[in-house]
């Protein structure tokens, strides 16, 4: 219920409704053998049937077809062994044929279900409503010259998948739940590349607002965004503007917008009256897709170990939070990294909790701020295991690790050969401690007395004196017990 968005006069609630166009990851497009690189020469990668040309027949992409039933047996989905893919017509400079080449009344993928993960440890389904297959367009480029439009067709007829959800998200920040878990799922798949600058992602974001218990209202999309802080954004924007129209006794009409990235608003880009009329029919070039059961069955065993098994298997194996687990599994490489960081040594898998500080706090930092991806992270999985092993067996502490940890980036080596090369090791040698301990009490007279008389908020000012004097490398434990018997000693 934390979730009511408070107007004038009354609260309410924002219902959002996702369809998501995610790029197949595939060498060559859905109906021809173009290639599908990023970024290449424009009209390149255009073949005569991504060019329209009069008589070239469109032939299915296999593989595209298997990325897509995998996906959406990734997304816990019914998989149909009958669709159809049918054409819907209209016309726009960046669609050579007239017409985009899509799926219908029967899609590949049916009903499914993702679940995504708040920070207090819960968790909520979006339910999915289908996924199907369908065409890219090419891309009008208006900034190439004053006064013409060119278009570049290498992304024409590239292959598509249209995940559309229920209207289950109710705010912004559910919303970049479920895309992210979305996008997380088709990378572990390896489906989509998941890039969202380059486009391979996107969404059209439908809105509409309510008060509780009352019917759905009437929705706004926003066309095409393609980060999830626009989609936060646009979200926010548009649930407002709604909402004031509605307490002024407005209504809401049903328009299609779009998101000015600039200004953080949402303007109109056509009406329900203007929207197209698709004249969708099943195209007569391509037969109905049929696909026998032992092929969903043999790809159903090719799927790979996705982020809530792995979220579960760390709670339960690793004692981890539901949302520690949650991040970490989110990206696949960083989980990966993770699972690397655990396998390399059996006394690590007691110390989960502090394997995940130590990659999201500090090994995260470092990535960032050298703008480093981790599956390229210059500490090696296996030297940050003998890391937090070296902690754990009180060689070195967590303060001395973390100047450690800057060597072990900048020079690639192990944690070893910088603790011994700069003499970091820990001083555990109780001695050696009380020596240090008796100087500074020596060289604080007046503190001591002062701590005698009832100060009891110097021990922090001997425990850090002390521990500046060993450079660091006191253990902290034995420091502060040392320090104690000391002082009450002197009572
Ligand atoms: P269309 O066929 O016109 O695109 P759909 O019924 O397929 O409409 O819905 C498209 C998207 O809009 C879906 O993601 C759905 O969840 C969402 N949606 C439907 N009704 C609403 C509503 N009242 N408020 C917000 N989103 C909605
Ligand atoms: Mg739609």
């Amino acid at each position: 219920m934390s979730n009511l968005l408070k107007g004038n006069k009354y609260e309410w609630e924002i219902v959002i409704g996702l369809e998501i166009h995610a790029q197949v990851k595939s060498n060559s497009k859905l109906f021809s053998n173009s290639s599908t690189a990023f970024g290449s020469k424009p009209n390149s990668q255009v073949s005569l049937v991504d060019a329209a040309m009069p008589g070239m027949l469109p032939v299915i992409n296999s593989y595209c077809v298997e990325q897509a039933i995998k996906t959406g047996i990734g997304l816990n989905a019914e998989i149909n062994n009958y669709s159809v893919f049918d054409r819907k017509n209209y016309f726009y400079a960046d669609l050579p044929q007239g017409y985009q080449i899509s799926q219908y009344k029967f899609p590949i993928v049916g009903e499914g279900k993702v679940s995504i993960d708040f920070k207090d440890g819960s968790s909520k389904d979006i339910r999915i409503v289908r996924l199907h297959l369908e065409q890219d367009a090419g891309k009008s480029l208006h900034d190439q010259n004053p006064t013409k439009t060119y278009v570049d067709l290498n992304r024409s007829g590239v292959a598509l998948m249209e995940i559309v959800s229920e209207p289950d998200i109710r705010s912004a920040e559910e919303a970049g739940l479920y895309i992210s878990k979305i996008r997380s799922i088709l990378m572990y798949l390896d489906t989509c590349d998941g890039n969202m600058q380059e486009g391979s992602l996107r969404a059209d974001v439908n809105i509409s607002v309510r008060r509780p218990g009352e019917e759905y209202g009437t929705r706004c999309e926003i066309k095409n965004l393609n980060s999830i802080k626009f989609i936060k954004q646009a979200i926010n924007y548009e649930a407002k503007r709604q909402i004031e129209i509605l307490e002024e006794g407005g209504i809401i009409e049903q328009n299609t917008l779009l998101f000015n990235t600039n200004s953080g608003k949402t303007r109109p880009m056509r009406s329900k009256e203007e929207a197209h009329d698709y004249r969708y029919f099943p195209d007569p070039d391509l037969l109905p897709l049929e696909i026998d059961q032992k092929v969903i069955d043999k790809l159903v065993k090719s799927i790979p170990e996705l982020p809530d098994e792995r979220k579960r298997k760390y709670v339960e194996e690793y004692n981890l939070s539901n949302y520690d687990a949650s991040v970490l599994t989110a990206d696949k490489s960083v989980s990966d990294f993770f699972d690397r960081v655990i396998n390399s040594d059996n006394l690590l898998k007691d110390s989960a909790k502090i394997v995940v500080n130590w990659i999201t706090s500090e090994l995260f930092s470092l990535l960032k701020e050298n703008n480093i991806e981790i599956a390229h992270s210059p500490i090696s999985p296996e030297h940050l295991g003998r890391m937090v092993k070296l902690i754990k067996e009180d060689i070195i502490s967590g303060k001395i690790a973390k100047d450690v940890l800057i060597e072990m980036f900048e020079s690639k080596a192990g944690p070893e050969i910088i603790i011994e090369k700069k003499g970091l090791r820990q001083l555990t040698n109780t001695n050696e401690i009380e020596n240090i301990v008796d100087e500074v009490l020596q060289e604080n007279k007046k503190m001591v007395e002062q701590y005698l008389s009832g100060k009891d908020k110097l021990l922090g000012f001997f425990v850090g004196q002390s521990m500046k004097k060993s450079k660091g490398k006191a253990n902290p434990k034995i420091l502060n017990d040392i320090l104690k018997i000391k002082l009450s000693k002197k009572n």
